[in-house]
This record gives structure tokens, C-alpha cells and sequence, in this order.
């Protein structure tokens, strides 16, 4: 499991996520979801490592990652951009964190091929990322994401950048991907569709506090209040 305990970060002075505690459980795909600057990026740049905390602690499982840099987790992210490496096969791209860990080059093969078995992109290894089309281009991040088998998944906006039947496909692609896999996921999302339809929980922020910590048809029945009634589209 993944616990935030009374994590705070400040940019000059200013705190944009206060004093949030969350336990996402283990195999558990949580959303962060909330309005435009609400603090749900900071908070998954926090978990990752690319920015450090102010105040509070992080931990995968019993081990406190807190002071660790980035290199250190073990985690695995796709922003809403993929960030591929243009002049990279697909295969090469898959294959980077392990690479850098210097595996060797029978468990790099064996390794990829079953993880692009998994999001089905078995076929375009050879390619490169401009050849391939937006989707193929998400399943290529995430099979990047999942390769070292990650404490913890972070996704931020993943489907942001596709059409709207793309978007689809792609939200029930994740949510299997993350349940054949069995890694703990965080989802940020302002969509309150897409966090509802796919998430076992939902962490809704609001100006960097978690104002309600519920699964989908509990908040959306029992909002805590009118901010996330409006929010979730069901005011009274
Ligand atoms: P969006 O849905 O628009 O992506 P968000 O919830 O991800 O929003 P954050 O990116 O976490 O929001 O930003 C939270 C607040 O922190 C915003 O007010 C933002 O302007 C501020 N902020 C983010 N990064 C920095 C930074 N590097 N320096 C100063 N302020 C920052
Ligand atoms: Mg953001």
C-alpha cells in the first residue's frame, strides 16, 4: 500500500496541496480529481519524486521513501504527453528503465515481449513513436511505466490528449491493464466521468486539501458537500 501522511507542499510560501493524508490499499487504482490548480499534478510529482515535500511523510509499503530521489522509487508514469523518445524503437523505449538498471539482454527481451503482449502492441516494436498512432503511442507509455513492475502506477491526464472515442477505449484499456497487473495506480483526472467510471476510489481535492475520500456511487450520493455535490454533478 501507498500512504500520504500529512504531506505538504509549499511553492514561495504558499501551500498548494495542505496537510493531505491518503492510504491507497494495495492493487488499488484511486483518481485524484479536482479543478485546474487544485494541487492534484504537485501531489503526483511529490509521490514521484520530482518534487520534494515540505512537510509529511511517504511510504510504499513499510519502507519510508520520503528522502528518496526520484531514481530511487520504484514507480512508473505517464504524463498526459507520454514522453517518448522520438529517435527510439518502440522496443527501445519499453526497454529504457531497464536498460538503465543494466539488466541483461535476454530478460530485456523477455521482459518487453510480455509486457507489450499485455497492452497489445506485440507488432510495432520496430517502429518509431511518430509511427504510430495516439493510442498505440499511450499503450507504449504505460508498457514504459509498468516495466519494472512499479510500487505504485501515476498517471496524470493519460487521456487528455485523445479523441473522445479514443478516450473511451483507452479508460477501459487502463483500468485492465492496471487489474491484470495488480499495481497500486493513482489516476489524476479532472473529469469526474472518467475518475467515477474507473477508479475504486475517489480523492476529490480542492485548493490542496482532500475535502472527500469515497468510492465513486458513495460520493456521488452522499457528497460531504455542495462543492462536491456541484462537482460530481449531482447538486441537491
Ligand atoms: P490542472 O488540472 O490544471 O493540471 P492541478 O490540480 O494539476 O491543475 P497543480 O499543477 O498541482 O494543479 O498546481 C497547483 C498550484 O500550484 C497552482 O496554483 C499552480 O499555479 C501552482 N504551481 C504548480 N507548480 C508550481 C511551481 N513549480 N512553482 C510555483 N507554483 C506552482
Ligand atoms: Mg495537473
Amino acid at each position: 500500500k501507498i500512504e500520504l501522511r500529512n504531506f505538504t507542499k509549499r511553492f514561495d510560501g504558499q501551500a498548494v496541496v495542505d496537510n493531505v493524508s491518503l492510504t491507497i490499499e494495495s492493487g488499488e487504482m484511486i483518481a485524484l480529481l479536482g479543478p485546474s490548480g487544485c494541487g492534484k499534478s504537485t501531489s503526483l510529482f511529490s509521490i514521484c519524486g520530482i518534487h520534494r515535500m515540505d512537510e509529511g511523510q511517504l511510504l510504499f509499503g513499510d519502507k519510508d521513501v520520503t528522502n528518496l530521489p526520484s531514481q530511487k522509487r520504484n514507480v512508473g508514469v505517464v504524463f498526459q504527453n507520454y514522453a517518448l523518445y522520438p529517435h527510439m524503437s518502440i522496443f527501445e523505449n519499453i526497454a529504457f528503465p531497464l536498460v538503465v538498471q543494466k539488466a541483461d539482454r535476454a530478460t530485456i527481451r523477455r521482459k518487453v515481449a510480455d509486457i507489450a503482449e499485455l497492452v497489445q502492441i506485440s507488432d510495432l516494436l520496430e517502429r518509431k513513436p511518430a509511427n504510430i498512432s495516439g493510442g498505440q503511442q499511450q499503450r507504449t507509455a504505460l508498457a514504459r511505466a509498468l516495466i519494472r513492475r512499479p510500487d505504485v502506477l501515476l498517471l496524470d491526464e493519460p487521456l487528455a490528449n485523445l479523441d473522445a472515442k479514443l478516450r473511451l477505449e483507452m479508460r477501459s484499456e487502463i483500468r485492465r491493464i492496471q487489474s491484470e497487473t495488480g499495481i497500486t495506480a493513482i489516476l489524476v483526472t479532472h473529469d469526474q466521468v472518467e475518475a467515477m467510471s474507473i477508479c475504486d476510489r475517489i480523492a476529490l481535492m480542492q485548493k490542496g486539501k482532500v475535502v472527500q475520500l469515497d468510492k465513486p456511487r458513495e460520493m456521488y450520493a452522499n457528497p460531504a458537500n455542495m462543492f462536491v455535490a456541484e462537482f460530481l454533478g449531482n447538486p441537491p
